[in-house]
């Protein structure tokens, strides 16, 4: 995929692009009093959700197409971009209808494929930027394959959001960062603008400055970030929206670093990963190489592949080594269990091999 590297035209090619308004248009009167004083504050992306994807029926659902008129009077009198949320074919046609700047596809959108080609075959003969935040699930091929499904009806201003996915386990976040996944898939489209939505990954005031950081320090192209002029009066979403002025706060305390700057220091401590990292692999195979002879022996005095035993007291002995060495317990364990999952299936083939030829 080649993608236009021009989001919207007139806009400085200038890290963060920011794109903030309400999570939901509520009144005609809500959105103006937020767009001014956003575009007074040099905001150029109006964002607010027309149509609002709600876990239970009975909540605020959105205001539906009367509120485009009100994202045209922001236009009109702010001079700003306008965005909205899109999930069926309808909000496609209303909003271009009414002529908005941009469109975004939720998260629980993006993790359904038919969904995403209905949205895709509408906009087909069109050439609307559009944004796809991530699915709800830690799946990056279902994220790629929505990005591939504009693209294949001829969108090429294309972005991503990362809002983090979601997880049954407790914690500090709404929705999890899983920092690795936006970063492979930039790693793969070099060219695509990707956008953090620190609102939702947090789902609280207070994390959206930190959050933002990490994302900018991360390379990130843009924020997405939730404001209202009445925060605590928001119908949706309100323990994460942030009134202008203290996005305004947020944004001028960033500390952006310029990417690609590489220092003479900088080059030979990456030297010194590259070595340590050829160190690690060959130590792993070297592992591998006694693993299969353990396997051997195993095969030759009729001894099953998994030792239960033996794998628990390794896991436990080199946890505890971990910490002594100033690593989390957690990753020492990740590492084993990767490992210990190659040498079972090294050994594993060796058992196979041999019941073939005694075959
Ligand atoms: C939103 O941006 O208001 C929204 C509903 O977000 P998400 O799709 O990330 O849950
Ligand atoms: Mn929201």
């Amino acid at each position: 995929m080649e993608f236009s590297s021009i989001l919207l035209p007139g806009i400085e090619d200038k890290r963060p692009f920011v794109i903030s308004g309400p999570c939901s248009a509520e009144t005609e009167e809500q959105v103006m009093a937020t767009a001014i004083d956003l575009a007074n504050r040099g905001i150029k992306v109006f964002r607010a959700g027309v149509w609002k994807p709600r876990t239970k029926p009975g909540g605020f659902e959105g205001v539906g197409s009367p509120a485009l008129k009100w994202l045209q009077r922001v236009k009109r009198e702010t001079g700003m971009y306008t965005a909205v949320e899109v999930a069926t074919e309808k909000h496609v046609y209303e909003a271009l209808k009414y002529g908005v700047d941009m469109l975004w596809i939720g998260a629980r959108t993006t993790a359904n494929p038919f969904a995403v080609q209905e949205i895709a075959d509408t906009l087909r003969g069109t050439d609307i930027p559009v944004l796809i935040k991530n699915p709800v699930n830690p799946d990056l091929e279902l994220w790629i394959g929505a990005l591939e499904r504009l693209y294949n009806v001829g969108i090429t201003r294309l972005g991503a959001i990362h809002r983090g996915f979601s997880s049954s386990d407790k914690s500090i976040y709404r929705n999890m960062p899983q920092w690795h996944i936006p970063i492979e898939l930039q790693r793969r489209f070099p060219e695509l603008p990707v956008i953090c939505d620190p609102s939702h990954m947090g789902g609280r005031r207070d994390m959206i400055f930190k959050l933002s950081q990490q994302a900018m320090d991360l390379n990130f192209y843009g924020l997405i970030i939730e404001s209202h002029c009445t925060p605590d009066e928001a119908w949706s979403d309100k323990d994460q929206q942030i009134t202008p002025k203290t996005l305004a706060e947020i944004l001028s305390s960033l500390v952006i670093r310029e990417k690609g700057q590489t220092t003479e220091d900088l080059s030979a401590l990456r030297q010194q990963i590259d070595e340590i990292d050829n160190q690690m692999l060959e130590l792993l195979s070297k592992r591998m190489r006694v693993s299969r002879e353990i396997g051997q022996y195993k095969l030759e005095h009729d001894m099953a592949v998994l030792q239960t035993r033996r794998y628990d007291d390794i896991l436990t002995d080199r946890a505890r080594q971990a910490s002594r060495l100033g690593m989390s317990e957690e990753f020492v364990v990740k590492i084993l269990e990767a490992t210990h999952e190659e040498s079972v299936r090294q050994q594993l083939e060796i058992m196979e091999k041999a019941g073939k030829n005694n075959r």
